[in-house]
This record gives C-alpha cells, sequence and structure tokens, in this order.
C-alpha cells in the first residue's frame, strides 16, 4: 500500500490539474530560498542553485484568497481550520548572475503561452534590504536583474497588444523586501526609492549605449528601453510604469526568519501571502 503521505499528495495532484504559479526571482542571498522553505511541507532543500524548482505549498487558512472575496468576514460557517487549504506553486529560480539570462528568457517564454499548465499569476523579487543600505554593489545587482525582469514584462504586454485588439496584460510583482528583523534593512519606502533611482540611471546609460550604436544605423526596434516616466523629462517611477502600461509593482517589507512565539514562523511573510492570496 502507498504510504498515506504519498497517495495524498498524487491525489491532490490529481485533484488539483492546474495550480496557480508565482515565480520567485531576485539576486543569490535575498532570501528566495527560506521562503520556499518556510511553506514546503518537504524536508529543506540543499539547493544547488543549477535549475529552477517547482515546489507547491499551502497558504495558510487565515490569509484571504482572491476567490473567496464574497464570503462574509462574519460568516463563521467555516472556521480557518476547516476551510479548504489553498495550494500554489513557488518557483525557485536560480539567482547567480551567470544564470539569470536563462531564468529572463523562460520568464518570457511562459508568460508568452498561452496555455501554461500552471499559469504564472504573480512575480516574487526577493531583495535583501540589508545589503541594499551597506553596498552600493548589492543595490546596482539587484535594481538590474530587476529592470531586465520589467523589460520582460513590458515586451510581453506590448506584444499582446499587438496581436489582438485588446490591451496586452501581464503578471504584477511583488518585491519583498527581505530581512527586515535586521535593525540595519532599509524600510520599504526607502527600497522603493533607491531601486526607482537606480533603473533610472540604469535607463539612461542603457540609451546611450544605444544611441551610439545606432549612430548612423537604423534604430534596433528589438532594443526597447524601459517606459514608465520616459521622454527624458521625467525620471523612472513604478507608478508611471503601471500609469503608462498598466505593471503594477509593489514594494512590501517582510523577514523569513520565525521569531519567538510564531507558531506558523509566518509572522513575517504575511503580507507576501496576502499579495499572493488575492491573485488566487
Ligand atoms: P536565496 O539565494 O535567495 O535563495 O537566499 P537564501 O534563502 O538561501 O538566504 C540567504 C541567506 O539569508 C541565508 O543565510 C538565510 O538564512 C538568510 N536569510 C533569509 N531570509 C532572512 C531574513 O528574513 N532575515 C535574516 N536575518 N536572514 C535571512
Amino acid at each position: 500500500a502507498l504510504p498515506a503521505i504519498l497517495h495524498w499528495a498524487l491525489y491532490r495532484k490529481a485533484a488539483s490539474p492546474s495550480l496557480s504559479t508565482f515565480v520567485l526571482l531576485g539576486p543569490s542571498g535575498a532570501g528566495k530560498t527560506a521562503f520556499l522553505t518556510l511553506r514546503s511541507k518537504a524536508a529543506p532543500i540543499t539547493h544547488t542553485s543549477q535549475a529552477s524548482t517547482s515546489t507547491t505549498v499551502t497558504l495558510p487558512p487565515s490569509v484571504p484568497i482572491f476567490s473567496n472575496r464574497y464570503r462574509s468576514v462574519n460568516d463563521s460557517s467555516l472556521s480557518d481550520s476547516k476551510r479548504n487549504p489553498v495550494q500554489y506553486i513557488l518557483k525557485d529560480t536560480p539567482g547567480h548572475g551567470k544564470l539569470r539570462s536563462a531564468q529572463i528568457s523562460q520568464l518570457q517564454t511562459d508568460l508568452s503561452s498561452k496555455k501554461e499548465a500552471s499559469p504564472t499569476r504573480g512575480i516574487v523579487f526577493f531583495v535583501d534590504a540589508a545589503s541594499l543600505s551597506e553596498e552600493a554593489e548589492s543595490l546596482r545587482d539587484s535594481a538590474s536583474y530587476l529592470y531586465d525582469v520589467l523589460l520582460v514584462l513590458q515586451k510581453v504586454v506590448l506584444n499582446k497588444g499587438k496581436s489582438s485588439s485588446k490591451a496586452g496584460t501581464t503578471v504584477p510583482l511583488l518585491v519583498a523586501s527581505n530581512k527586515q528583523d535586521l535593525f540595519t534593512a532599509l524600510p520599504p519606502g526607502s527600497v522603493r526609492q533607491k531601486l526607482e533611482s537606480e533603473i533610472d540611471r540604469i535607463r539612461k546609460t542603457r540609451q546611450k549605449g544605444l544611441m551610439d550604436a545606432s549612430a548612423g544605423s537604423e534604430l534596433n526596434e528589438d532594443e526597447d528601453e524601459i517606459l514608465g516616466g520616459d521622454d527624458g523629462r521625467e525620471s523612472f517611477s513604478f507608478q508611471a510604469l503601471e500609469d503608462d502600461i498598466g505593471i503594477k509593482v509593489e514594494v512590501i517589507g517582510g523577514f523569513t526568519k520565525a521569531e519567538d512565539g510564531d507558531a506558523d514562523g509566518g509572522a513575517g511573510v504575511r503580507k507576501w501571502e496576502e499579495w499572493i492570496g488575492k491573485r488566487l
């Protein structure tokens, strides 16, 4: 006979053929694996960081989900523990610099395909808020990776807009400003500002590179720059990116470390899970 847990796992898989997927991106050391491990039933994985791994995780029943939004908060017919636990897939990706271009093109493929088995509902981009405050290199690294991810989202929106009459849609992105338990960590508002001004700087550098490269030749249309407060007048902002092309970016602080007296070890990730729950 099958061990009960295996039986359960197989049954669950058959019963829910298409779980939503959330992709974890961000530089190595930001805390992606720590977040994944917190909610996965499997033993902590020693991550070899070469390929992506998809893990089914459970959203704590106390976190509201979009599909339950019409249920009144006063409805006591279902207590937290009786509700069906909602599962979703977290796709952890290696954040090492050399492997990023592979993550970026995989993301573009996934988002462009219409029949994804487990549709991507969002991107959770991890940054280490403590190292952002201490190391200029960490900010440059995080921002340039984020820039590339936003560029993919932008391409998906603009391409979809072309192929159908409807405006393109894209997945939202959460910047998980991690390690807020450390007193050296930058608060989420500053993380947001720093990322915006660094992205602005990267954009200007790349613009200049493009103009130099295209001197005397046609401008290569593929080499788009990121939108959001463009025209060289405005500086880049996530708000402008949303206003211009509808890509929604939120920066929310948290930490994956469990604190004393925190039974499910989830106090620090609660707001991120709420963000995910809104999209389930
Ligand atoms: P990944 O490379 O993005 O998967 O990062 P990991 O999950 O492996 O985390 C890198 C290091 O940061 C590990 O030593 C973790 O223990 C530590 N870490 C992760 N999250 C937190 C956090 O919220 N607070 C603190 N203080 N350390 C963390």
